[in-house]
């Protein structure tokens, strides 16, 4: 069975150019970057254009870009770093939304005796910058809010937060792992301090991540060691990634407008016919500004397990939270935290395209999913409830 993959904002597919552009650097061209002779070079020169690559996509400078393992690492930089740069300083803020990357870190500094504040959001998902204002104090270190949410693609208005931030003189963080690559960032236009990516979420593998450390803004590295990245990150390059990388961001930077315009068109299509198809659902923050191609979908009197594997056997794959926190029959922390009616977070889906994605998928879904939720709420005593009084 071919499978029909809506599960972007959990991890995509490597794009061909990008495996054919890593490929080299396994067997042939397996020099250490930091070595002196020829081999090491001409390593170093293709990590160097990554970087060069990378920076592009984001308008930002070379030198700001770090290269790590991953969006956990990335975020768990970030906020180690401001904290030892304001020793001093000992309160976090972030949002109630995070991804675990963030929240469990912060949860886990609050243990050790940090003030942690974590900002509130509305039905829609959104956050009201008046909370984050009246949070800010001389006692704040860092301000850590995602730009997108993973679960409901909910754009959060950072640009405008990471201005209150700085003139607090608090360091800005933003957990960029869902945004980059689905929209336009310009960091030379913008007051972000530190910005995390993740290679697997924009069509490069898994294992390589990026944090933006802005010039000019104090830093402290979660990993000592060797003086790769300028002393900011030790540890060898994972030199084939890295490079991977680039590639992902050259092409993410080439689609942008395709991301934009194509699959926003394939989202707002499967968005209209399944809303019309399967009566009593609600779109999560779909009253907000959102990323181009996620739609997270809560359908009354189901569970979202269920309809989950139901659409795998029809070899369509979604997810009904954020990948990490599936497998758990708790609604997810972000729907909770949008006040979502239990009977709707229970089931909710999140269908999540990439370019890849065809319009024959999306018919696909539109197709099978529709008798899948009347089966199940023939089956459940809510559900049949809600039929007969139809
Ligand atoms: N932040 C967000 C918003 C994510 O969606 C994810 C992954 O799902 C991460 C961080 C973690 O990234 P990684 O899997 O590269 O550690």
């Amino acid at each position: 069975m071919k499978e029909i993959y809506l599960d972007n904002n959990a991890t995509t597919k490597v794009d061909e150019l990008v495996f054919e552009e890593m490929r080299p650097y396994f067997c042939d061209l397996y020099g250490n970057p930091s070595s002196m002779h020829f081999f090491g070079g001409q390593v170093q020169k293709k990590v160097d254009e990554a970087r060069a690559r990378v920076a592009s996509l984001l308008g930002a400078l070379p030198d700001e870009i770090v290269f790590t393992a991953c969006g956990t690492e990335s975020d768990n930089a970030a906020i180690r770093s401001a904290l030892e740069v304001f020793p001093e300083k000992r309160h976090i803020i972030t949002t109630r939304v995070e991804h675990p990357a963030v929240l469990t870190q912060c949860r886990n500094l609050s243990r050790r005796g940090y003030r942690v504040t974590e900002l509130n959001v509305d039905g829609e998902g959104q956050l009201d910058l008046k909370e984050l204002e009246a949070a800010l104090d001389d006692d704040t270190a860092i301000v850590s809010i995602m730009y997108a949410n993973n679960e409901t693609g909910v754009i959060f208005p950072v640009e405008e937060a990471a201005k209150m931030v700085k003139a607090k003189g608090a360091i800005f963080h933003t957990d960029a792992v869902q945004a980059v690559g689905k929209i336009p960032l310009n960091m030379a236009e913008s007051a972000i301090d530190l910005l995390s990516i993740s290679g697997h979420k924009l069509h490069a593998p898994k294992g390589v991540g990026v944090l933006y450390v802005r010039r000019g803004t104090p830093f402290r590295p979660l990993l000592v060691g060797g003086h790769q990245e300028r002393g900011r990150r030790a540890g060898t390059e994972n030199t084939a990634s890295i490079i991977a990388m680039g590639k992902a961001c050259e092409l993410a930077q080439k689609h942008m407008d395709d991301e934009n315009t194509r699959v926003l068109a394939m989202r707002d299509r499967l968005q209209a016919e399944l809303t019309a198809a399967i009566p009593n659902t609600r779109i999560n923050g779909g009253g907000t500004s959102r990323l181009p191609n996620t739609l997270s979908i809560a359908m009354e009197f189901v569970e979202g397990e269920g309809v989950l594997l139901l659409l795998s056997e029809k070899g369509i794959c979604a997810s009904s939270g954020s990948a990490c926190t599936s497998g758990s029959l708790e609604p997810s922390h972000v729907l909770r935290a949008m006040g979502v009616p239990f009977t709707c977070a229970h089931g909710s889906i999140r269908f999540s395209l990439s370019r890849f994605t065809t319009d024959e998928e999306i018919d696909a879904v539109v197709r099978e999913l529709p008798p899948i939720i009347r089966r199940l709420r023939e089956m459940s005593p809510f559900g049949r409830e809600f039929l007969d009084k139809k």
